[in-house]
């Protein structure tokens, strides 16, 4: 028997963006989007055009630059949403309007006020009018798991006959279990008619932490597609994360006789863009990207490995593409060999943010005798996917220790004038908050402040992540420093020319 090849359906810029504060601007959706094509996904669902102006531009933008993955938009069953939807991902190679409706009692009683004919119509006419925009419609039957199986079944089969070449069957509200969601699938496969002619699609949420194991079920039960997103965000806890899925399939891809087409090597750079864009942090013990998912830490272990690999190991950190501190680049390295190490690691940069980017490297490489892939990789997000800067640092120093108040002397430019400030604090990142704050006139809250080091060892650089809030909005600021009280100056002025460029537009 041949082994299956399961689509993978990556919806990190729509469900993923969905969860609180992790919105993303079209640029960066835009530079995920580029990742995910890397990563080999065969769908991007780039967003919910209807939704908002911003989605929309962010879905045609996609469509328009990114070549390879099939480019879906999401568009209720109605007739506006998929003509937005249809006009967003027209520029794309290959596009497809995925279309839903709810089909248990509970969603159509409570939530559309339709009758099941009712909802049962609008499916097929929604599937009929997208088949006019793109030959690829998938179609949705949201809360999929809790509705009745004999309506679920109608409504599936009258939907591939309207031209559903997939059909998608959502867990909406992470309620289902392994055995239970895989014996639905089963039903299904057996029940539909012509449930040959389409793809059956899979989309399962993250409630009692069974999204991954729920989403393996269905496949073994027949199930062609898996909807997921990069480290498992979207709403409330999650969906299926795409890491586990996709390593669940290659570490055991002979049982499941089952495989998918992502370049795994992929998978760890994706996870990084994907928290640096989001700002939100992946946990240290967290499968496959964790921190800690490759560390052996017991003696035992670690005796084995030196004698084994195999012996703890069921796959290597080099199959997700982390390299345990790879050295690149060190102080004498010149700007080609830096440019290549820019262009190998997948980036591509114009003249410009090369030079930028290498004198910022230089500084780096200074400070730091060697320069990991990490540390490039830090490099590049702070100094490019840089909005424009209304405060720019000009000047920091603060002076604290145990026996002083901490102290902080900021200077800015501010839309090119600059102002000079102290102030103090109750530790030097809050002294040197307070002044930046008191030289912008800013009034936003800070609701988080991270710190984390990209390499090891008391030299390395410090990355900063914070959560800035105001006026309703909430943006990510990220700043990165071997003196991670710059990284942090830096991570709070990234956020506040973040709102400073939203508030304009
Ligand atoms: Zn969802």
């Amino acid at each position: 028997m041949s082994i299956r090849k399961i689509k993978i359906f990556d919806t990190t810029l729509r469900d993923g963006e969905q969860c609180p504060g992790a919105s993303m601007n079209k640029e960066e959706k835009l530079t995920v989007a580029r990742q995910l094509a890397r990563l080999n996904v065969d769908i991007i669902e780039a967003g919910f055009p209807i939704a908002s102006e911003d989605d929309f531009e962010g879905v045609r933008l996609i469509a328009k630059e990114v070549r390879g993955p099939v480019i879906a938009g999401l568009a209720r069953a109605r007739k506006e949403d998929i003509e937005r939807a249809g006009e967003a991902v027209s520029g794309a190679e290959k596009s497809r309007i995925h279309t839903f409706i709810a089909t248990s009692e509970i969603h159509m009683q409570r939530k559309l006020r339709m009758s099941s004919e009712g909802v049962l119509e609008a499916a097929v006419s929604a599937v009929r009018l997208a088949r006019q925009l793109t030959d690829d419609v998938e179609f949705s039957a949201e809360d999929a798991s809790r509705s009745d199986l004999d309506f679920l079944c109608r409504i599936i089969e009258a939907v591939i006959d309207a031209g559903a070449s997939t059909v998608n069957i959502p867990d909406t509200v992470g309620y289902a279990l392994p055995v239970e969601f895989g014996a639905l699938i089963e039903r299904i496969m057996n029940r539909v008619p012509n449930v040959d002619k389409t793809v059956i699609s899979v989309h399962c949420h993250n409630d009692l932490g069974l999204a991954v194991a729920n989403s393996i079920s269905a496949v073994v039960s027949g199930a062609g597609q898996v909807e997921c997103t990069i480290n498992g965000i979207g709403e409330r806890a999650g969906n299926a994360s795409l890491e586990e899925v996709v390593m669940a399939f290659k570490t055991r891809g002979q049982f499941l006789n089952a495989d998918t087409a992502i370049n795994t090597r992929e998978i760890y750079r994706t996870s990084r863009l994907v928290s640096s864009v989001t700002g939100m942090v992946v946990q240290p013990n967290k499968a496959i990207v964790g921190a800690n998912a490759f560390a052996h830490e017991s003696g035992i272990h670690q005796d084995g490995l030196l004698k084994d690999k195999r012996t703890y190991e069921i796959m290597t950190p080099e199959s997700v593409g982390i390299q345990m501190h790879k050295l690149v680049l060190g102080k004498h390295s010149g700007r080609h060999a830096f440019k290549n190490k820019i262009e190998a690691l997948g980036y591509n940069l114009s003249d410009e943010e090369i030079n930028r980017t290498f004198d910022r490297f230089k500084k780096v490489a200074d400070q730091k005798k060697e320069v990991f892939e990490e540390d490039l990789e830090a490099i590049v997000s702070d100094e490019v996917c840089r909005i424009p800067e209304k405060y720019v640092l000009k000047y920091i120093h603060v002076e604290s220790g145990s026996d002083k108040t901490p102290t902080a002397t900021v200077q800015l430019g501010i839309d090119g004038v600059d102002i000079r400030e102290v102030s103090n604090g109750d530790g030097p990142v809050d002294a040197a908050y307070r002044t930046i704050k008191s030289i912008a006139g800013a009034s936003g809250n800070l609701l988080s402040y991270e710190v984390k080091a990209i390499t090891g060892g008391t030299d390395a650089l410090g990355e900063v992540t914070v959560r800035v809030e105001d006026g309703g909005r909430t943006v990510v600021g990220q700043g990165a420093d071997t003196d991670i009280i710059v990284a942090s100056a830096k991570a709070y002025l990234n956020a506040l020319n973040r709102l400073a460029f939203y508030q304009r537009r």
